[in-house]
């Protein structure tokens, strides 16, 4: 039995179910029983009332919202070192440094936080819905963390003004996107159009044709009628627009824009996870039961 194999069979013996990000390695995506972003994958472990263990193949903060929002179930990371940098760029001092200068602004969270910062927010967004997130409050200034260029970008769409806690988040891996290379694939490929993420700067942001979530880009790569479609997000989402639409070319806009973190786990560390139950993930009822609010306040902004 390969290892593919023995996965499943551990699958239905445990009733698991594996959720993988995106940005995952291909063959992850590829056992996986759902592929998506953040709230694409935190909607499924909610739908899925039978599963007694999620094995959240994604980084930290993910599967800390999976088991927030599902306290019956036990929330498997396969690697502990899977840790999102953006997501430690917030604390909860910061919060409440940025509150003390403005007392009346709400708090709004990119899930990319940790527990601990949600609990003290107002509401969380993902990128697919931070425009509609910030429309639904009754507020011209909004507290925005820990993401600057989509605090940024946000506020382009909404008019409104948004303060970036801290003033300076940022996503390593987005930030390697230079609009020279967008300017080089364009003349290589004069027919193509490009999609870049939220997460990238500004910049980059303006040489696009679309900006979106990485759900929204796989939605946009599916309608739009060009053949050849320029990525400036994390490589790995290439699998999953590969296989949705083998008929088109996708090029990544910058090969080195690898998320370390999201490639930590493999196959092997699944399997080790689902066999020896770890590495559980757990969340004080106290912060959880703050923190479950705020994501579930997102959940009810229409998108
Ligand atoms: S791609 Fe960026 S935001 Fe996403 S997990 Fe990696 S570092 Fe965090």
């Amino acid at each position: 039995m390969n290892l593919e194999e023995k996965i499943s069979k551990l699958k239905k013996e445990k009733k698991a179910i594996i959720l993988a990000h995106n940005y995952q390695r291909p063959e992850i995506q590829d056992i996986a029983d759902y592929v998506g972003d953040s709230i694409e994958l935190s909607r499924k472990a909610m739908l899925e009332k039978d599963a007694e263990i999620l094995v959240f193949a994604a980084v930290d903060f993910m599967a800390e919202s999976a088991a927030i929002l599902n306290p019956e179930k036990k929330v498997l990371l396969p690697t502990l070192g899977a840790r999102c940098p953006m997501a430690q760029m917030l604390t909860v001092d910061e919060i409440k440094r940025a509150k003390s200068h403005y007392p009346n602004a709400p708090v709004v969270l990119y899930v990319n936080t940790l527990a601990t910062s949600k609990a003290y927010c107002d509401i969380c967004c993902t990128s697919a819905n931070a425009v509609e997130v910030i429309n639904s409050l009754n507020a011209d200034t909004v507290l925005f963390g820990p993401d600057r260029n989509l605090a940024e970008y946000v506020a382009e769409k909404t008019g409104k003004t948004l303060i970036p806690i801290p003033e300076w988040g940022f996503c390593p891996t987005h930030l390697l996107f230079q609009p020279e290379d967008i300017t080089v694939l364009r003349q290589q490929y004069p027919d193509a159009t490009v999609m870049s993420h939220p997460e990238c700067s500004g910049e980059i942001r303006r040489v696009s044709d679309f900006v979106g979530s990485t759900s929204k880009m796989c939605y946009y790569a599916k309608e739009c009628s060009a053949k050849t479609i320029v990525v400036a997000t994390e490589e790995g989402i290439l699998h999953r627009l590969h296989k949705e639409n083998p008929e088109k070319r996708f090029v990544i806009a910058y090969e080195g824009a690898v998320c370390p973190n999201m490639k930590l786990t493999t196959l092997d560390r699944v399997y080790t996870a689902l066999k020896e139950e770890k590495h559980v993930v757990k969340v004080p009822e106290k912060i959880a039961k703050k923190a479950r609010t705020t994501l579930e306040k997102m959940f009810l902004v229409k998108s």
